[in-house]
């Protein structure tokens, strides 16, 4: 894949780049290693500071790089900025916890006595250089959720970042070294994906971290278990939304569709399908399906747009594919269904795909398993809970859940039986910089954010004290 910035709402190239070679890979790796040796004995209040510093400038430049990112991938205007601003409060919550969720643990004095010790902990050290491969869905996100605890636990980072948002990917190399960090702190390396492998295996870089498709977890995991190196995968998602008789279907209506369609429906944590009782069926198709269709699709760069284009033309190929193969097997398209029509001038030449409600989905379809990415909703009638968790838990993925009920022995029985990361009850999926985000199956594994996000890439290490002696102890 090129590296290039092509604006998806018209396929106009703005801005082609070339790849580092090997020999600069190679100067970036070792200046990342040679820092990481310095860096890590720096204070968590030094680490602080620094961070909050690029939180100062990430909110100058908020309207300049919102642009670049709806340039790069098409997310509406809006939805960059508030990305941009989401990503200077979790450097902030990093820059004001790490040092807490860091702390030292002690074990129960009684089990230390029983281990021969007077006195034992466990103390959190850094891992060194770590690899992080990152999507170009939410571009500022998924490197700030990796990079502001990495940085904190006084790991340095190297970023390859996916090939459509280079801009992107080289102004946050530059606002970490703005912010003061040193020089090999974190560096963003312009490289297709073939050039990961060699990076990894480079025994200066200590481990990895990829948010992205499964080929590329499975290609990235097993370099990583050839040479033994940590890993944190994050994944795809086909995450479910239940709707049950005692819910407030209004709400979950007007929910689902902002679940559905958030940064153009290419977010692995989108509700993707709608499984829906029987008794409040047809409430919310018919409520969800109107409030779809009338989503405005069109430019990201105007205010009133809901859904701008896909971010490359093979994501709308691949979505089209999985629609029409539905369709031929006997879904019918309650909206949508295709491209949409007049869009007008260049937008035309975009990569656009209209929101879409599907209904009689059957095992069958590719669309029941596979992961829609773009504004694509499959919808289910389910006859009870037991059917919904069914359904819900007949998928390879398993990132997060959405429940919306107001009984709570549904909601415990959900809790215990939903194969996923998450369960948000009467809401939405949504990251938080102090909530453990991840999944399980197909959606790959480990955590990112909160204090299991901080403590991925570090090394929890057992200091045992024996008795010195000296006392007769
Ligand atoms: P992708 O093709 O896997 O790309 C992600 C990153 O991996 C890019 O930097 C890409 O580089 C690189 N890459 C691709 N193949 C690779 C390989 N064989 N070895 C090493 N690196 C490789 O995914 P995408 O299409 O950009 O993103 C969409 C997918 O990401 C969806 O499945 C979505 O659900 C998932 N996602 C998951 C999360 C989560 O937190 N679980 C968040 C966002 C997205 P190039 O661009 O140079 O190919």
């Amino acid at each position: 894949m090129p590296i290039a910035t092509v604006n998806p709402a018209n396929g106009e190239t703005l801005k082609t780049f070339d790849a580092i070679g090997e020999e600069e890979t190679e100067r970036r790796i070792a200046t990342a290693y040679a820092t990481s040796r310095t860096y890590r004995t720096t204070e968590f209040a030094e680490r602080a500071a620094l961070l909050e510093k690029a939180a100062d400038l990430l909110d100058a430049d908020r309207d300049a790089i919102a642009r670049t990112m709806t340039l790069e991938m098409g997310k509406p205007l809006a939805a960059a900025r508030a990305e941009a601003a989401k990503c200077a409060k979790a450097m902030r919550w990093y820059a004001a916890n790490a040092e807490r969720l860091l702390a030292d643990e002690h074990p129960a004095d009684d089990d230390v006595r029983d281990s021969g010790a007077t006195r034992a902990r466990v103390h959190y050290r850094p891992l060194g250089v770590v690899l992080a491969v990152m999507p170009w869905n939410f571009p500022l996100w998924q490197v700030v959720r990796f990079a502001a605890p990495a940085l904190m636990a006084g790991n340095v980072g190297l970023l390859k970042h996916a090939s459509n948002v280079p801009q992107t990917a080289l102004y946050l190399g530059d606002l970490f070294r703005r912010a003061g960090f040193p020089a090999g702190a974190f560096q963003t390396l312009l490289i297709g994906s073939g050039a990961v492998e060699a990076v990894l295996r480079d025994d200066r870089v200590a481990a990895a971290t990829l948010t992205g498709s499964e080929p590329a977890g499975r290609s990235v995991a097993a370099t990583a278990g050839d040479t033994v190196k940590k890993t944190v995968l994050e994944l795809g998602g086909s995450d479910p939304y239940l709707v049950m008789p005692s819910a407030d279907v209004e709400r979950a209506a007007k929910t689902a569709v902002t679940a559905r369609v958030q940064n153009n429906g290419q977010s692995c944590i989108a509700a993707k399908r709608f499984i829906v009782h029987t008794d409040v069926y047809d409430a919310f198709a018919e409520r969800f399906t109107a409030a779809m269709d009338a989503l405005t699709v069109g430019d990201p760069l105007q205010e009133a747009t809901d859904v701008g284009p896909l971010s490359t033309e093979q994501g709308r190929a691949d979505l089209e594919e999985l629609v029409d193969d539905a369709l031929g097997r006997g879904a019918e398209a309650l909206c949508g269904g295709g491209r949409p029509r007049g869009l007008g001038g260049e937008l035309e030449q975009g990569w656009f795909y209209a929101p879409t409600v599907l209904a009689g989905i059957t095992p069958q379809m590719r669309i029941h398993r596979e992961e829609t990415f773009g504004p694509v909703a499959t919808l289910y009638r389910v006859s009870g809970l037991e059917e919904a968790l069914e359904i819900a838990n007949d998928t390879p993925f398993g990132l997060s859940s959405n429940v919306w009920t107001r009984d709570p022995d549904e909601m415990e029985a959900c809790v215990r039986d939903l194969e996923a990361g998450g369960v948000f009850f009467n809401g939405m999926t949504a990251s938080h910089p102090a909530l453990p985000f991840g999944g399980v199956k197909r959606s790959g594994y480990g955590r990112e954010l909160a204090g299991h996000g901080i403590r991925e890439f570090c090394n929890a290490t057992t200091v045992w004290y024996g008795p010195t002696g000296d006392d007769g102890a």
